[in-house]
C-alpha cells in the first residue's frame, strides 16, 4: 500500500473504457468510488485518537455533487469559499458543523449565507471583524487565519512561501483579533493555516500541527481565549510521478499526535485536529480518459488527442507532471517519445513533453492520471472548447454518468442573440 509503485496502475482497462465509451464518449473524467472510501477511512483512523477529528473536504478540487455525497457518507464535511460552494454544500445536505468557510475577500451576502448554514467561519483577515459584524453579527465560535511570514522550510527542499501569500493574518494581528472577537462575545476560536501545498511528505502536518499548537498555547496565555480547534488545512500531496513515495497518512496521524503530547496535553488543553484535504482525498481516484485522434511528425511527433488543457489545466499553467498510460498497451515498452497534445490554439497545450511511451495508434485510448482533485474543477471554455462528462465507477462495477457533457447550447446559454445559438449542436 506504501510502497514505492515504478508503475501507476490504473483503475481501469482498455476493454472497461471501450465498453462504457458505447454509452459516454471519450473524453470523460472517471472516479474509483472504492478507492475514494478507502482513503477516507483510512484518514479517519490516522486521526481516531482526536477527539473531534473532522476532514472538511476542499470543495474546490472536486465540486461534483455525488462525490461530495460520498464522502459525506465517510464522516467528511467540506470546506468552501464561495456562495457557490455553500450551495453545494446545502444541495449535499450538509448541516450545523459540517462547513467550514474559508473565503477571502468575501463578497457582501456570503457570510450570512455561511450562517445560515451554520458553518464555522474562519476569517482570512482582522478587517472581516467589522466586514463580518456589520453583515450578520458575530457567531460564538470564529476561526481565524494564519500566516506567518517568510518561508516554510519542511523537509529536504519541500518548502512555501507564506511571505507571498495574500492569505491569513500575521502574528501581532491574530492576537489582536482574539482579544476584539472576545470583546464581542466570541466563546470558542480555531485556527487555520496552510503554509505549504503539495507537500509529498509525512512531516508537513505533524511541523505545522505543533507550530500551530505552541501559538494556541501563547495566544491562550495572551489572550485567555478557548482555543477549541486547530485547522490544519490542505497541502498534503501524492505523488503524480511515478517511483515518489506517498505520503503514510498513520505516519502523519502519529506525528500529529506526538506534537500534541508534547505541546497540547501539557498545557491542559484540549484541541480538535480539522484537516481541509482536497488533493490528498481525490487525485488519485480520477483519471482522464482520452482517445488518440491525429499524429503529426514535424520537428517532434505529437499525438493530438480529443481533450485539451481546459478539461486539465494543470499541465498548461503549472507545467504539472501526469502520468500517462496507454491502455491496453501497459507492458509495452516505452521507445516512443511523444508530445501528447490538445486542440487548442495555444502551444501550452500539452498533456505531456517528450514522455517516452509505447507506441501510441490512433484510436488508443489514454489513461491520463491523478486527476480526481483540481482537475475537471479548474476547467474553462477557452477557444470554444467544452467541459466533458465525469463518470463514476461504483463499488459494484457499475459506472454511472455523474455529471454529463457539455453542450454547445450550453456554451451558449447566457447569450439571448439568435436561433443559431440557441440551436447549436453538432448531431453525429
Ligand atoms: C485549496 C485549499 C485547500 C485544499 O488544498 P489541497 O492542496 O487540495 O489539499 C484547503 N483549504 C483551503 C483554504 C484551500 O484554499
Amino acid at each position: 500500500m506504501h510502497e514505492i509503485a515504478k508503475e501507476k496502475i490504473p483503475f481501469v482497462t482498455r476493454e472497461m473504457v471501450e465498453e462504457i465509451e458505447k454509452k459516454y464518449p471519450t473524453p470523460f473524467h472517471i472516479y474509483d468510488e472504492k478507492g475514494i472510501r478507502q482513503n477516507a477511512r483510512r484518514l479517519k483512523e490516522a486521526f481516531a485518537w482526536n477527539k473531534g477529528f473532522k476532514e472538511f473536504f476542499a470543495v474546490k478540487a472536486t465540486p461534483n455533487p455525488f462525490i461530495i455525497k460520498i464522502l459525506k457518507e465517510e464522516g467528511c464535511g467540506v470546506d468552501c469559499a464561495s456562495i457557490q460552494e455553500l450551495y453545494l454544500a446545502e444541495a449535499v445536505g450538509m448541516g450545523e458543523g459540517d462547513i467550514m468557510f474559508s473565503s477571502n475577500e468575501t463578497p457582501a451576502g456570503e457570510f450570512t449565507k455561511a450562517r445560515q448554514l451554520g458553518a464555522y467561519i474562519n476569517l482570512d483577515d482582522i478587517t472581516m471583524i467589522d466586514f463580518l459584524d456589520k453583515e450578520c453579527g458575530i457567531p460564538e465560535t470564529v476561526f481565524c487565519r494564519f500566516n506567518p511570514g517568510g518561508f516554510y522550510n519542511v523537509s529536504n527542499g519541500i518548502m512555501d512561501n507564506p511571505g507571498d501569500s495574500k492569505c491569513g493574518m500575521t502574528r501581532h494581528q491574530i492576537a489582536d483579533a482574539f482579544r476584539r472577537l472576545k470583546g464581542l462575545g466570541v466563546k470558542k476560536f480555531g485556527i487555520h493555516a496552510f503554509l505549504c501545498s503539495g507537500a509529498v511528505t509525512n512531516d508537513y502536518y505533524p511541523m505545522l500541527a505543533k507550530d500551530l499548537f505552541q501559538l494556541a498555547v501563547e495566544l491562550k496565555e495572551e489572550t485567555d481565549a478557548d482555543i477549541c480547534y486547530i485547522n490544519l488545512s490542505g497541502g498534503v500531496g501524492i505523488p503524480y510521478r511515478p517511483g515518489v513515495k506517498a505520503c503514510d497518512i498513520m505516519k502523519i496521524g502519529e506525528g500529529v499526535r506526538a506534537a500534541y503530547e508534547e505541546v497540547i496535553t501539557p498545557a491542559g488543553m484540549e484541541v480538535a485536529i480539522f484537516t481541509e484535504l482536497g488533493r490528498f482525498m481525490l487525485a488519485p481516484y480520477g483519471h482522464l480518459i482520452v482517445k488518440a485522434i491525429h499524429e503529426k511528425h514535424i520537428y517532434k511527433e505529437y499525438i493530438g488527442v480529443n481533450a485539451c488543457a481546459a478539461n486539465l489545466m494543470r499541465p498548461a499553467m503549472y507545467g504539472a507532471y501526469h502520468h500517462i498510460t496507454v491502455l491496453g498497451k501497459e507492458d509495452a515498452e516505452p521507445d516512443h517519445k511523444y508530445d501528447v497534445v490538445g486542440n487548442l490554439c495555444e502551444n501550452n497545450d500539452k498533456f505531456a513533453i517528450d514522455r517516452d511511451l509505447p507506441r501510441i495508434d490512433m484510436g488508443d485510448y489514454l489513461c491520463i492520471h491523478d486527476t480526481g482533485a483540481h482537475g475537471f474543477a479548474m476547467g474553462y471554455n477557452y477557444n470554444g472548447m467544452l467541459r466533458s462528462a465525469e463518470l463514476l465507477l461504483r463499488e459494484d462495477g457499475e459506472v454511472q454518468l455523474i455529471r454529463r457533457a457539455e453542450t454547445a447550447k450550453d456554451y451558449f446559454a447566457t447569450f439571448d442573440f439568435c436561433d443559431v445559438m440557441k440551436n447549436a449542436g453538432y448531431k453525429k
